[in-house]
C-alpha cells in the first residue's frame, strides 16, 4: 500500500535483479501540482487537467522552468544491492525536504538498513552464469558483451563461494560474541542487498532517470531506474514525459 495523496492505495512491488524490488511509499501531488504552482503568479489555478495544461507543462521543462517541478514529492522503498545504493545516494539536490532547519543536513531524506542493530538474515545479489559482462571497448562505457557461457558458469560458482565463505566467517564472529557493527565487515559488501527510503522531488527524480535510464549507466542500476519510471509515469504522465528525455525512453516505448 502507498500513500497517494493522502488514501492508501494498491501499488505493484516492481521486482528487479534476482531478490530486489522498488516499491512506491507515498506521493503529494499530481500534474496538476506543476500546473497550478507555475500560474499562481496569474492567481490562476486548476481543477481538472487540460490540453492547456499539457501545453504548460512541456513548455515550462522545454525551456528549463524547473521550480514548478519541485512541489510534488515521491516517496520510494528500495531494495537493492549496496553498489547501486552506493551510486544512488548521489542524487542530493531535490531529496532534503525533512525538516526545516535552515542548516539541515542535506543526506536526511535518506534512511537504510545498516545491519548495525539488525541482524536479518543476509541477501546477496548473485549474478546468473548468462548475465556476466566483459570490459567495454570503449572505458566510457561501464561493460561490453556477455562473457563465454562457460566462464559465467565459473564466475557465478566462484562468487557463491565467496559470498558464502563471508557468511559463514560473519556467524562465526557473531556466535563468539562480536557485536553486528563489526562483524559485518566480513559480508561481500557489493552485492549485499539493503533497503532504504529515498524521496526526491519530481524534478529529482526525473534527474536520476535522465541519467540512470541512459545507455552509460551501470546496467543493474539501469534496471531500477526503469522501476522508478514505471511507478512513476501513471502518477505524473505528462511531466514525466516531458522531464525525462533519454535516448532510452524511445527504446522503453517500443517494448510496450
Ligand atoms: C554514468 C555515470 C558515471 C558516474 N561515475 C561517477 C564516478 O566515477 N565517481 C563519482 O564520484 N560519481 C560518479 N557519478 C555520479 C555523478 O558525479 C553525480 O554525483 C550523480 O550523477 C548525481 O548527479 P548530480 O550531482 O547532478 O545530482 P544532484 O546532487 O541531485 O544535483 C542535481 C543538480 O543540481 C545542481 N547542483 C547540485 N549541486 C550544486 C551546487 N553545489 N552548485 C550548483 N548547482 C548544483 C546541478 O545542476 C545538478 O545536476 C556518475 C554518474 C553517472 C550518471
Amino acid at each position: 500500500m502507498a500513500n497517494i495523496n493522502g488514501k492508501q492505495v494498491e501499488t505493484p512491488i516492481i521486482k528487479v535483479l534476482d531478490k530486489g524490488y522498488v516499491r512506491l511509499e507515498a506521493i503529494t501531488g499530481r500534474d496538476l501540482t506543476t500546473v497550478n504552482s507555475a500560474r499562481v503568479s496569474y492567481d490562476k489555478k486548476s481543477y481538472e487537467f487540460s490540453e492547456r495544461d499539457k501545453k504548460l507543462i512541456r513548455f515550462l521543462a522545454k525551456h528549463g522552468h524547473t521550480s514548478p517541478f519541485r512541489h510534488a514529492f515521491v516517496t520510494f522503498e528500495i531494495y537493492a544491492p549496496l553498489m547501486v545504493a552506493r551510486q544512488w545516494w548521489k542524487y542530493i539536490v531535490g531529496s532534503d525536504h525533512s525538516g526545516d532547519d535552515f542548516f539541515r543536513d542535506p543526506f536526511t531524506a535518506w534512511n537504510e538498513s545498516s545491519r548495525r542493530y539488525v541482524t536479518e538474515i543476509p541477501q546477496f545479489y548473485i549474478v546468473q552464469p548468462h548475465e556476466w559482462r566483459s570490459a567495454p571497448e570503449n572505458k566510457k562505457q561501464g561493460s561490453g558483451e556477455p562473457v563465454d557461457i562457460k566462464l559465467g558458469q565459473q564466475l557465478t560458482k566462484q562468487l557463491i563461494n565467496y559470498v558464502k565463505l563471508g557468511e559463514d566467517l560473519y556467524e562465526q564472529a557473531l556466535h563468539n560474541g562480536v557485536c553486528a557493527e563489526q562483524a559485518r565487515l566480513f559480508l561481500a559488501a557489493y552485492g549485499l542487498y539493503v533497503r532504504w527510503y529515498w524521496s526526491a522531488s519530481l524534478q529529482g527524480v526525473a534527474h536520476m532517470l535522465n541519467q540512470r535510464l541512459a545507455h552509460d549507466a551501470q546496467k543493474e542500476f539501469q534496471m531500477y531506474a526503469r522501476a522508478v519510471y514505471d511507478l512513476v509515469i501513471e502518477h505524473f504522465p505528462v511531466s514525466i514525459n516531458e522531464l525525462v528525455k533519454m535516448a532510452d525512453k524511445a527504446e522503453k516505448e517500443g517494448e510496450q
